[in-house]
């Protein structure tokens, strides 16, 4: 029997469910069987997403969609600073934002919490024409 903690998986399902979606209304409408094999996502080191549990989601989700099976290429993005200060830029690994150069902790993030799909790949068409 699978126990699946549901509480640990919400966040992800969410993710994986809105990711399904953005990729169903991308695939090309005058694609007869559509199947996506691959899809190429960048996610933020801030995002919170762990990989294991965002694959065992889109395997649900996916489930009699075209996009079933589908392999998950991700791109960890890095945590991106820059200080309001001196317009210092720099990466982090830790939620720790302090410019390194003048000390100053008034300070945006530029990147490090995006969820996206960058692009996807479509399997060829199965049946050949003609
Ligand atoms: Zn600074």
């Amino acid at each position: 029997m699978i126990v699946i903690p549901e509480k640990n998986y919400m966040h992800e399902m969410g993710i994986a469910e809105q990711l399904v979606k953005i990729a169903l209304d991308a695939i090309p409408e005058d694609i007869e069987n559509p199947r996506v094999e691959i899809l190429n996502l960048r996610i933020g080191k801030l995002a919170s997403v762990v990989e294991h549990s965002l694959s065992f989601c889109l395997e649900i989700v996916t489930k009699d969609t075209p996009l079933e099976n589908v392999k998950l290429v991700i791109e960890e993005v890095p945590v991106k600073i820059r200080c309001l200060a001196c317009n210092k830029e720099w990466e982090v690994d830790t939620p720790m934002f302090k410019c390194p150069d003048c000390e100053d902790t008034e300070v945006t993030m530029l990147s490090g919490r995006e969820i996206e799909i960058t692009s996807m790949e479509l399997a060829d068409e199965e049946q050949a024409e003609g």
